[in-house]
């Protein structure tokens, strides 16, 4: 979000660089107002006790300040792919997201437009444990197996709390010492999101895998023989080793039904490699299949849309 310190009128003011300058956790920034930096101290004290402000944080131990020295390059860069633009733009992205995906499941997003940054977040159809409310099937499936459970602060701090809390211990016993993260995926949410999801018009998906026959075909047939043995379900495509239809690259396609979308895609994401491949549902409409209803992995590749019809 667009920020004024000045503005805000404060004494002090701390952010951190992880979200969206992808800056490793810890690189963060501290601003203190004029009038505050005589009594404000790291809170380790090595070098520069009594030298001023900034000497006394410039150095707190031997640590690595390779990302907290990389921040200008990383906000240059941020800058030189659009600014706010790119903000305007992303935040813009991410409101229609929420709002298709709340509609699509049945439920809401968490706020307001007015209210929300470049995020958006969305109630999942699957209800929270509460002390006297009667959980629903997908609730009490979720805690049975363990794989879903209440939001605590002491598990977001820690992602693995040493015991439950008081309410909710005896329930969870069984299934604590596992410390799987919190999940609630869509095929877990129960029968209505996973209704609304297969509700979807789109009667089967392609994953079109390019490759450069002169020196990335062995890696295109490695993975095909990965998807080939892993998902005998799927349809393997003939190799076309020069350019086809809409493709301006030599590539196969693999063919798969919506179900196998959830197993096969995370399988092809970490496999694929350098390779890029287009992902896109088989709506009917084959022009927006291959533009706007397309995923990527990896660099796009130019696409002859303009061929295909509406
Ligand atoms: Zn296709």
């Amino acid at each position: 979000m667009p920020l004024s310190v000045a503005a805000l009128g404060v004494d002090w003011y701390a952010g951190n660089c992880h979200k969206w300058l992808m800056a490793p956790k810890g690189c963060a920034f501290l601003w203190t107002a004029p009038q505050r930096r005589a009594e404000t101290h790291a809170h380790i004290l090595s070098h520069g006790l009594g030298e001023g402000y900034l000497a006394e944080f410039d150095w707190t131990g031997t640590r690595d300040p390779g990302a907290f020295l990389a921040v200008t390059a990383a906000i240059d860069f941020l800058e030189a792919l659009g600014g706010p633009a790119l903000m305007a733009r992303n935040r813009a992205l991410a409101l229609e997201a929420g709002a298709m995906l709340a509609a699509r499941l049945g439920t809401e997003v968490a706020a307001q437009p007015a209210m929300a940054g470049s995020m958006a977040a969305i109630r999942l159809p699957c209800p929270d444990r509460r002390r006297g409310r009667r959980p629903s099937r997908c609730g009490r499936g979720c805690w049975r197996r363990g794989r879903m459970r209440r939001s605590q602060p002491s598990m977001a701090a820690s992602g693995c709390a040493s015991r439950p809390p008081p309410t909710t211990r005896r329930r969870i016993t069984r299934a604590w010492p596992r410390c799987s993260p919190p999940r609630c995926d869509l095929t877990r949410a129960g029968p209505r999101a996973e209704a609304a999801v297969m509700d979807l018009p789109i009667s089967g998906w392609h994953a079109h895998v390019y490759y450069d026959p002169a020196t990335t075909r062995a890696a295109a047939a490695a993975l095909r023989e990965g998807i080939a043995a892993g998902f005998p379900d799927a349809v393997l495509g003939r190799w076309h080793d020069v350019p086809v239809g809409p493709h301006t690259a030599a590539m196969y396609q693999v063919a798969f039904a919506p179900k196998l979308f959830p197993s096969l895609v995370p399988w092809m994401s970490l496999h694929r490699g350098a390779l890029s491949v287009l992902l896109h549902p088989e709506t009917g409409r084959q022009r927006a299949d291959h533009t706007s209803h397309a995923l990527w992995m990896g660099a796009p590749l130019p696409l002859k849309a303009e061929i295909l019809p509406e």
